[in-house]
């Protein structure tokens, strides 16, 4: 794992004329981003959104094909977009419900599994699957109707700090003030680097290709997941029209192969995958959209705020922490961040600034335990499927029947699966 040091705090290279000042900045405009400008402009906060073509609304997903970008999106999740009023306008027939969880170890042994159950662990569901421009589109549509969010196209070149606030300059040469700075600049944070403030990052050596995928047998509400000797990881995700997302992790070499497959070599592929376990659960796969690979890393910001001796930023999802997306769990966690960041600044003393240094070390304190666990648990899973000893074999798939007869500890993991949230 390397340490990645950043540069120096920079210094605008020329004063600026006139600088138009708001309460918040938000710079980035993923789903994290527009989720906290849409939650602090609802909180009363003036917001500037800044993000290459933020102004244009996300088209919402129609038809019989479903996105590219498919989440798993936790109980957490839902909770933060129902506060948003954005659940509700959510299309929920594009919409999957996860009832059931199984995981198989690579032994293919009958006891080598572990099956997570809403029903078991009385809740509604365990999660919903869906795409990533259906939310994306949800919270364009409220955030048009939002007068305190004012959203800018255009990309962040550099940033002052002062003792008011933080100045940021634009690529087109315009200059924003703003009280309290977020920074929702995904994995390669500019901000991060601006500011500072180093990172811990590690490669998986492994891409993800993600396809979707018909299947010929019912899914069940069920979401799959194979670890197979070569250390390989696919997920089936259930959607909607008898559909599945697959999320395949793979070496470099095996992914570009997976790319360049026509129809009838994809269905080759997955019918002896996993000894055929996949499609005697599934039945027959036939791919229904372009795939795409994307590459796997870890990655920890050393600090969720800066700089150290004045904050008055805060890293949120891709941009303080990036995790494998065996446990699907990375865009929950961001989501998870700005839950507490709203729940902060919307509970705070009367007396405090939003940019009060107390305020901003309560956020980082309290993202800190959630993150580690998160990001500690789904290395080690990594790590421990992908071992090749005959030990790290023999520990992992018994790992795997000993927790499905331990009723207490599946408990614990759904009840981390559906993620704690301190948001009233
Ligand atoms: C294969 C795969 C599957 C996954 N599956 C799941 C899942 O099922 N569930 C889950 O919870 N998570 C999942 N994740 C993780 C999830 O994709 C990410 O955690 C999430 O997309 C991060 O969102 P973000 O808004 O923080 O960052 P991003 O989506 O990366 O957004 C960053 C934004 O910052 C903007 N930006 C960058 N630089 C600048 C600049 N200089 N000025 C202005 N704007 C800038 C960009 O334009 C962009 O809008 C998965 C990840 C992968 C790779």
């Amino acid at each position: 794992m390397s340490e990645v040091q950043a540069h120096q705090p920079s210094k605008l290279s020329k004063n600026p004329s006139s600088i138009r000042s708001v309460d918040v900045l938000v710079v980035g405009g993923g789903v994290v981003g527009k989720a906290c400008a849409l939650g602090l402009a609802q909180l009363g906060l003036h917001t500037a959104q800044v993000a290459p073509g933020i102004d244009k609304l996300i088209a919402a997903p129609a038809g019989p094909q479903w996105g590219q970008r498919i989440y798993a999106f936790s109980p957490s999740t839902q909770k933060l977009l129902a506060r948003l009023q954005i659940w509700d306008a959510i299309d929920q027939s594009r919409m999957q419900i996860v009832r059931d969880m199984r995981i198989f170890g690579d032994r293919g042994q009958q006891n080598d599994s572990l099956h997570l159950s809403a029903f078991e662990a009385g809740t509604p569901q365990l999660a919903w699957i869906g795409e990533s421009n259906l939310i994306e589109h949800t919270l364009d549509q409220a955030s048009r109707f939002q007068s305190k969010l004012e959203r800018i196209d255009d990309s962040l070149d550099d940033l002052k700090i002062d003792a008011d606030g933080v100045t940021l300059h634009l690529h087109s040469g315009i200059y924003l003030h703003a009280k309290l700075l977020i920074a929702a600049d995904g994995a390669n944070s500019p901000i991060r680097s601006l500011l500072g403030i180093s990172h811990s990052e590690e490669s998986y050596e492994q891409n993800a290709v993600v396809v979707n995928l018909t299947c010929s047998r019912a899914h069940l509400e069920t979401a799959y997941q194979w670890f197979l000797p070569s250390g390989d990881i696919v997920a089936m995700l259930p959607l909607p029209n008898q559909q599945v997302s697959m999320v395949w992790s793979s070496s470099p070499e095996k992914a570009d192969y997976l790319l360049k497959l026509d129809q009838s070599e994809w269905a080759a592929e997955l019918s002896t995958l996993a000894d055929g376990a996949i499609t005697q659960a599934l039945g027959q796969l036939t791919i229904n959209s372009i795939p795409a690979a994307f590459p796997l890393r870890k990655m920890r910001a050393s600090r969720f705020i800066g700089p150290d001796d004045n904050p008055t930023v805060a890293l949120i999802g891709d941009a303080a922490h990036v995790m494998h997306p065996l446990a699907g769990q990375g865009l929950n966690l961001g989501l998870r961040d700005v839950a507490t960041l709203l729940h902060i600044l919307g509970k705070r003393e009367s007396f405090r600034p939003i940019n009060d240094k107390v305020l901003l070390r309560r956020y980082e304190r309290q993202r800190q335990g959630d993150t580690s666990a998160l990001l500690w648990i789904t290395d080690k899973l990594k790590k421990l499927f992908s071992g090749t000893s005959t030990t790290e074999m023999q520990l992992r798939n018994w790992g795997l029947g000993l927790v499905n007869r331990s009723h207490f500890i599946k408990r614990r993991l759904i009840e981390r699966a559906l993620g704690d949230v301190d948001f009233e």
